[in-house]
């Protein structure tokens, strides 16, 4: 039952609710609050402040216990999250563990989260590339899902308006595949990436090696400076929390800019269990939320409600929102809740070593990662007997190698001097996968976590179509190692399960028909209104950029729409 005494029903009403406060929740706040709506940020987890709350930022690397690996024990009991490849003794403390909370795997599936203020916006790779037109049309071009409702030129101006907030580092490379943004200074590949870009690019038309785009401060304007944050230093040490701010994240840009407006009560600690729905106004009222400490039971009221809990779990939350109205959850009338997810095939990798350039080393470190091979498969005609396609990243560095027999001042010598060796090039697979009625997410009906809210069932697997993608890609690369003059070229067919890629998408879809999805263009429910999604559950697709770019982008035009209509009358 409701605590209804811990304050007053007024007390507890907003303009708006935001559920999750990572990239697309930081972003809907910021949004919100800009346009002077009193806005209730509710987080699960813990309140990361900027800076105050990175307690391994400037750690040396002798001063952490094991050196920043994991010991053999956290790793045995943490057999999901350990599989990360930021998972390690910086950056552990921003990661859910499994015991933590457990989830079922109807089939393997990875489910990598952070849950505190800032969510994985603290942790993510900060890789981001547009959308164009040959991903919003792929549905209907290939015959899959169903048609999004929009198209690039209902995105662009909105790509425009976080790309300048966040800061997003980039060359303007003149690819309709991948449209240019308001870029700030890309990152220079290095000599043998560039040597790979132009072995590739003069044999291959149609291929390209461009430098990674990503959401680093390579030259702060003003906007970056108003928010506090500064040039990136270039330490990629950015998994830790960056007291610079040179890389985007909720924590750094969003939320203290939507705080900065006075309309943001941000409150943490606060477990969403689910939306609450009022029949008789035939519109959601408010939230349920569970607080992680004590276990009270709080409801918070708004008249307008954005879910951004990240793609799996605000699938969860609208699943565990039923009321007569809605027996399956809300808003799903079209019974496609919780399907249709896809999510992004990393399985392969290409390994292998360059002879030459050897005059050559590189000094520093690329934020950016290196080089990004945009998607080049089946873009103007269906070439291959799979469809859609892959983007690849591909990165060179220079090998050393110490000889580390010996001992005492022999030993210090030769450490002090590695030897240089050969390059060393490695390349990995970002394919899009097709959303499928059969790839669902589900509640357990007897299983419940610590706050009273369903366990969630996964039930997501490859197909044949990301096997034949996955082969083309080794043989394909492959074939670009051998005419770039690489040698031990090694193929790394990866294995990994679903989920390690960490771009779940889909299961609250967007579409122009109520009967076949849950959003209509603007991520409003078809069937209520004033509930908004614009987290990855939103997508109809997933191309092959990586998505939270996208999620930014949806999230401002959403607000933008949500605030007109409110000033309207109409919700
Ligand atoms: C190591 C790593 C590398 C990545 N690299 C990239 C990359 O290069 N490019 C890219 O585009 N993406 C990348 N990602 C993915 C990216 O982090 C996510 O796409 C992005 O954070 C999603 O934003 P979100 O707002 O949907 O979710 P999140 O940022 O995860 O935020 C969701 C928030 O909601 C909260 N929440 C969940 N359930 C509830 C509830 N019931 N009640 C209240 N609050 C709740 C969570 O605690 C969390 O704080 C990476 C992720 C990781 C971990
Ligand atoms: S690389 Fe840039 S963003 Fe990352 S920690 Fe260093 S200064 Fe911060």
């Amino acid at each position: 039952m409701a605590n209804l005494n811990i304050d007053s029903e007024k007390d507890r009403t907003y303009d708006a609710i935001v559920i999750g406060s990572g990239i697309s929740g930081g972003w809907s706040a910021k949004e919100l609050c800009e346009r002077g709506l009193k806005t209730l940020v509710l987080e699960r987890g813990r309140d990361v402040k900027h800076i105050k709350d990175y307690p391994t930022t400037n750690m040396y690397p002798w001063e952490f216990e094991h050196r920043n690996e994991l010991p053999y024990q956290v790793k045995q009991e943490n057999p999901i999250v350990s599989k990360c490849y930021a998972f390690h003794e910086d950056a552990a403390h921003f990661f859910v563990k499994d015991k933590e909370h457990p989830y079922i795997q109807d089939k393997p599936f990875d489910w990598i989260r952070g849950y505190q203020v800032g969510g994985k916006s603290l942790l993510w790779a900060r890789q981001t590339q547009r959308w164009s037109d040959f991903d919003f049309e792929g549905p209907a071009r290939d015959g899959f899902a169903v048609d999004w409702p929009i198209r690039y030129a209902d995105l662009k101006s909105w790509y425009d308006h976080v790309e300048r907030f966040a800061g997003i580092a980039g060359d303007r490379d003149g690819l309709p595949e991948l449209p240019d943004g308001e870029f700030l200074p890309g990152y220079p590949l290095n000599v043998v990436e560039k040597y790979f870009k132009q072995s590739i690019e003069g044999k291959y038309p149609g291929r390209k090696v461009i430098s990674a785009r990503c959401a680093h401060i390579s030259q702060p304007q003003p906007i970056h400076i108003q928010q506090g944050r500064t040039q990136c230093q270039n330490r990629t040490l950015c998994q830790r929390g960056c007291p610079f701010g040179g890389y985007f994240s909720s924590n750094s840009s969003t939320l203290p800019w939507a705080a900065k407006t006075g309309k943001m009560t941000l409150r943490p600690d606060s477990v969403v269990h689910s939306i609450l729905y009022d029949e008789g106004k035939g519109r959601a009222i408010g939230v349920k939320v569970i607080d992680r400490n004590t276990k009270e039971e709080i409801e918070f009221y708004a008249r307008i409600i954005f879910v951004n809990a990240a793609a799996i779990n605000t699938n969860l939350i609208l699943l565990n929102s039923t009321s007569n109205r809605f027996p399956n959850g809300l808003g799903n009338d079209s019974e496609t809740l919780g399907k249709y997810v896809a999510f992004h095939n990393y399985n392969a990798r290409v390994y292998a070593e360059y002879e030459g350039l050897l005059d050559f080393k590189t000094e520093g470190r690329n934020p950016a990662g290196g080089g990004y091979i945009p998607r080049f498969r089946n873009l103007h005609e269906q070439e291959t007997d799979y469809l859609r396609g892959y983007a690849a990243g591909f990165g060179a560095w220079r090998s050393e190698s110490a000889d580390q027999s010996g001992l005492g001042k022999d030993l210090k010598t030769s450490l002090l001097n590695p030897k240089l060796g050969n390059w060393g090039v490695g390349s990995h697979m970002m394919g899009e996968t097709i959303p499928k009625a059969e790839s669902y997410v589900a509640l357990d009906k007897d299983k419940k976590d610590d706050w009273g809210v369903p366990l969630l069932k996964i039930s997501i697997d490859y197909d044949e179509n990301d096997h034949k993608m996955k082969k083309d890609y080794l043989d394909t690369m492959e074939e670009m190692f051998k005419v770039a003059g690489f040698s031990n070229i090694r193929r790394d067919e990866a294995w990994q399960a679903p989920g390690l890629d960490i771009h779940e998408m889909g299961g609250v879809r967007m579409g122009h028909d109520a009967k076949t999805s849950v959003l209509n263009k603007w991520n409003q429910m078809h069937a209520v209104p004033n509930v908004f999604v614009t987290d990855g559950a939103c997508m109809t697709s997933t191309s092959t950029q990586n998505p939270s770019l996208t999620y930014m982008a949806f999230s401002a035009r959403s607000v933008d729409y949500a605030v007109s209509e409110m000033k309207k009358g109409n919700l």
